[in-house]
């Protein structure tokens, strides 16, 4: 094989350790190709947070692809309807014959994928994909009756069985190729205006991300030697930088799961289970990564809006559009999850506790349909992930696969007290608060003066939970 070889690029922004573009560029020079998807992407909701944060990640790797000689051809196509046609005719001006990409899975994007390759067969086109978005091929880690894993620990247990250090060795990038002549056809192609393509909602995101592979890899690094032996203490506590904040990056795939599981197993000694422990609750909370992939493509039916505990289907969920506005307002009364529905669309991001806090709110206390939620979620996020996102909302919705059992619902005042003590966060997102006591900030309502300029409580906690308890109770 020594003809052109073309690599799409899609949710793998990088030039390390992307096995298509390594494959290929084993195989002979390469060219490569991002389908810009602007009707797909709304249809998806995808936050212009995230669109743009992408586009500016696709900008370095176009320098860094650049820098190998190798020229990035960016084309709009709209949906994926349109894709195989449009990528047929990118082949065909460019005379080459095979295309190299990395997997994903999305029911969508299978879809697509899927009626690629049989449009293909008949225009003796090779299509070679690579796993990529996981450290295991999904579908591959299976029980012993050969079904998948509905449980978490079961799964990260019979994944650490075969995972080594060897098997993670990131690839390295590929090497500088002579320059290419594009024909003029391809060459001449309108060039897009990346820049501008989508202008973020957030007015606040965090200064600390950086677009592109290097500030990935900077960001990775510093975590594993500064932050990391802290994190199984901090992880919890939202005023606090007690996390990676990696997620923007390993959902546009700047940086790879392989990257960040490589690196840490290597800091510490090659060890799972022993050693560094907040590498090794980092290290498990990368698997909860894995697991939502898993499930996403054993059960596409979680990408359709639908539970995956089907009976959960039948309770009441409702979509009262005052109570709705409340939540995603950050008005609820409840000052731990208003100052993180602040945070959410202030920086397009949301610290894991509260993702957990801000999702049970809505589902139990307020019983309104978890969809609606994680949809808002997807509208500001810029780390919005199908697979992670509806995990973690079935999770706290209790609809999901090992999900929170019913009965276990957060008191959103005792969190607060328990991961805010201090009330540090409420105080920086709700600063008409600031002068409340270290008591009265959970809960402004114990005060004996009523608050004026912050809402009273818009449900009772002890009464939503009765209610819904009630309501998972009839399911039976
Ligand atoms: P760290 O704590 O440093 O963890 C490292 C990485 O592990 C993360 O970047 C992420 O890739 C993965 N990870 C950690 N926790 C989880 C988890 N519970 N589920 C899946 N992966 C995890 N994560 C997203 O990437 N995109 C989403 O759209 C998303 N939506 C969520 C919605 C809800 C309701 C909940 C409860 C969680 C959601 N998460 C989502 C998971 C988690 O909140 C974020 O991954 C995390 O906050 C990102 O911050 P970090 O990179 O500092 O994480």
């Amino acid at each position: 094989m020594s003809s052109l070889q073309l690599v799409w690029f899609r949710s793998d922004l990088r030039v390390t350790d992307n096995p298509a573009l390594h494959h290929a560029s084993q195989a002979g020079d390469v060219a490569a190709v991002y389908l810009l998807f602007p009707q797909q992407w709304q249809r998806h909701g995808d936050s212009p947070n995230k669109l743009w944060f992408w586009m500016q990640n696709l900008i370095e790797l176009r320098s860094a692809l650049k820098a190998l000689n190798i020229p990035l051809i960016i084309r709009t196509s709209d949906t994926y309807a349109k894709a195989p046609k449009q990528l047929l005719d990118l082949m065909s001006q460019l005379g080459c014959t095979h295309l190299w990409f990395n997997r994903e899975y999305g029911i969508n994007e299978r879809q697509r994928d899927k009626r690629l390759i049989q449009q293909w067969d008949q225009h003796n086109i090779s299509c070679h994909a690579s796993v990529d978005q996981t450290l295991f091929v999904p579908g591959s880690v299976l029980n012993r009756q050969g079904d998948y894993f509905k449980v978490f620990t079961p799964f990260k247990k019979h994944l650490y069985q075969q995972l080594s250090l060897d098997d993670l060795t990131p690839l390295p990038k590929p090497d500088k190729q002579r320059p290419l002549t594009l024909p003029d056809e391809v060459a001449a192609a309108a060039n897009i205006d990346l820049e501008t393509l989508y202008t973020p909602t957030a007015n606040s995101i965090p200064t600390y991300l950086k677009a592109g592979e290097p500030a990935a890899q900077e960001a990775l690094e510093s975590f594993i030697q500064e932050l990391s032996h802290q994190y199984k203490d901090l992880r919890d506590q939202p005023a606090t930088q007690g996390t990676s904040g990696l997620s923007p990056w390993l959902v546009s795939g700047t940086l790879s799961i392989r990257q960040c599981f490589y690196a840490a197993l290597l800091a510490n000694n090659n060890e799972l289970d022993s050693g560094n422990q907040g590498l090794v609750c980092w290290m498990s909370e990368l698997i909860w990564r894995e697991f939502y992939k898993h499930i996403l493509y054993g059960f596409p039916r979680v990408s359709k809006h639908k539970a995956f505990i089907e009976k959960t289907e039948q309770l009441p969920w409702g979509k009262d559009p005052s109570l709705l506005t409340a939540w995603q307002q950050g008005e609820t009364g409840y000052p731990i999850v208003d100052a993180a529905m602040k945070q959410l669309v202030t920086t397009g991001l949301m610290h894991n506790r509260l993702r957990m806090i801000t999702a049970m709110f809505l589902s139990k206390n307020l019983m309104l349909d978890w969809r609606l939620g994680e949809a808002f979620f997807m509208k500001h996020l810029i780390d919005g992930d199908l697979a992670a996102n509806n995990g973690g909302w079935q999770w706290s919705a209790s609809t999901g696969t090992d999900a929170a059992p019913y009965f276990r619902m957060f008191n959103p005042v005792k969190q607060s007290q328990t991961f805010d003590p201090e009330g540090r966060f409420i105080r920086h997102w709700l600063p008409q608060l600031k002068a409340l006591d270290n008591k009265s900030i959970h809960e402004p309502w114990v005060l004996k003066e009523k608050l004026t300029y912050y809402p009273t409580p818009i449900v009772n906690h002890s009464e939503s939970r009765a209610k819904v308890l009630a309501a998972f109770k009839q399911l039976g």
